[in-house]
């Protein structure tokens, strides 16, 4: 791995080069993930949040107690409700330049989240992990790595705990104990950016019980770990962006998610940060799921992408002053801005823990993660109807611009006359490309099952919502006693 210290988008590229990793892509090794191009629209996105680093450093850097030095906001630890706030800014920017998933906030949210655990871990039980993870931190910030959270399991049949599955491999867990760590098996599911990131941070992805200890491992590993195994996952229309970069809809930003297989791989003791302990998995999988529902704020920055796309293709249709054309409009950043109002609000409400790190308000965070798996899919049926039927009976650019054809095509897609038709066929193929194609995979489902699958965050909101508080609220009023 890298040595020198990442400082720009043009370092992390190459830092992720000669890895010698084991990713599998359609059936196919893949030699270098960072030059094949269907993976490199994800590298591109990953690598604007170094960029940011220059020309946005308010938004993008903190000032680390570790280093003394401005570092990446991702991989800092909100000190200060301002700072939980400032990662929502910076997720909503990013989402507007980039119009996907830029994948670096899971491991923001698993160290965040990490670090107030492992300090109560410690205080029950005396162990070391909450110094071990200050290390750990000082170290990637030295470095200016990126961190995936590796926390969804692929779960087998869900209706038995990992205990008692048919296949322990269900469940990632500690295969073999010896003196110096531990060697884990099983994989993780769905895993945002893992391959384009420098290390992984494993974690148990439900309450565990006492019997369940060889399940309850937290810990770090090198991507490029012995043992590890990746399966790159299909995105709808990823191979559209071999054909023309037109085509693509957004040819240089993507998302990415991957299958990560860990075939006794070695986490050794330094890097261990749970080791057993069940008693406090469901506090790190509720604290790593309450920051990371609010980070779904990244989808009111890629609704605004969406919404000046509707506006646009409008605009080039000739109707954009019609008033339902712009009640609807009025609709989506409505719906939009309540995704950012749910999470910043549980970012600003964040409160003291006892390891001096801020927590975001779990209640407020499910919250907005439940509202963004529905608003988004509002909003994408509403940049359908703006967009029109042609966006998804267009003709290729390659008939566009084909030499019999491509003036017949480019007269009869003509919609206002001083808009080329070229720019209305962009248009649209982005709109596709965010509601139907690459980009949907992260604004739609990833936006109903990333975070947890909308029933968890019911079951949370249950949990907290007091109701015998509100019943006082009601008797009261009414002069019940
Ligand atoms: Fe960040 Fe959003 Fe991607 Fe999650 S879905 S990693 S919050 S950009
Ligand atoms: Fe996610």
């Amino acid at each position: 791995m890298q040595k020198a210290r990442i400082k720009s988008s043009e370092d992390y590229i190459q830092s992720l080069r000669g890895r010698n990793l084991k990713v599998y892509l359609m059936g196919q090794l893949v030699e270098e993930p960072v030059d094949h191009p269907m993976m490199r629209p994800s590298i591109n996105a990953m690598a604007l949040t170094y960029e940011l680093e220059t020309e946005k450093p308010e938004l993008a850097t903190a000032l680390s107690p570790y280093t003394g030095e401005p570092v990446n906001r991702f991989l800092h630890v909100a000190m200060q409700a301002e700072d939980v706030v400032q990662q929502n800014q910076l997720q909503r920017c990013l989402g507007q330049l980039t119009g996907t998933c830029f994948q670096r906030c899971v491991g923001m949210d698993a160290l965040n989240s990490l670090y107030s655990v492992t300090y109560e871990i410690d205080q029950k039980y005396g162990t070391p992990y909450h110094t071990r993870l200050k290390g750990f931190i000082r170290e990637i910030q030295l470095h200016n790595y990126v961190i995936g959270g590796a926390m969804t399991d692929v779960k087998g049949d869900r209706s038995q705990p990992p205990s008692a599955q048919a296949d322990p491999d269900m469940y990632l867990h500690i295969s073999k104990r010896t003196p110096d760590g531990v060697y884990i098996r099983g994989a993780k599911a769905h895993q945002t950016g893992a391959i384009n990131s420098h290390w992984l941070v494993v974690m148990p992805t439900l309450r565990l019980q006492p019997n369940e200890a060889d399940f309850a491992i937290v810990g770090a590993l090198p991507v490029d770990a012995a043992g590890i195994t990746y399966v790159v996952g299909r995105q709808s229309c990823d191979t559209r962006g071999l054909e023309s970069e037109m085509e693509a809809g957004n040819a240089r930003f993507s998302g990415q998610e991957a299958l990560v297989i860990f075939e006794d791989a070695f986490i050794p003791n330094e890097l261990i940060f749970m080791n057993g302990e069940t008693d406090f998995t469901a506090m790190l999988v509720e604290r790593f799921t309450a920051f990371h529902r609010r980070s779904y704020v990244c989808k009111a920055g890629v609704g605004d992408v969406l919404i000046g796309a509707a506006a646009l293709a409008a605009e080039y249709h000739g109707v954009e002053n019609s008033s339902h054309i712009r009640d609807k409009l009025v609709e989506m950043t409505y719906l939009n801005e309540t995704i950012y109002a749910t999470g910043m609000a549980s970012s600003y409400q964040s409160h003291l823990t006892a390891s001096g790190a801020y927590l975001c308000d779990q209640l407020l965070a499910n919250v907005c993660k439940q509202q963004v798996t529905r608003v988004t899919y509002e909003m994408a049926r509403l940049a359908q109807d703006l967009a029109g039927g042609l966006l998804v009976t267009m003709p290729s650019q390659a008939d566009h611009q084909q030499q019999q054809i491509g003036p017949l095509v480019d007269k009869y897609l003509r919609a206002r006359q001083d808009v080329p038709t070229e720019n209305r066929m962009r248009i649209l193929r982005l709109i596709e490309n965010l509601t139907l194609g690459r980009n949907a995979v992260g604004y739609l489902t990833e936006s109903l099952h990333g975070a947890g699958s909308p029933q968890a965050q019911r079951i949370q909101i249950q949990r907290q919502m007091d109701l015998g508080a509100k019943k006082s609220l009601a008797k009261n009023l009414s002069g019940i006693r």
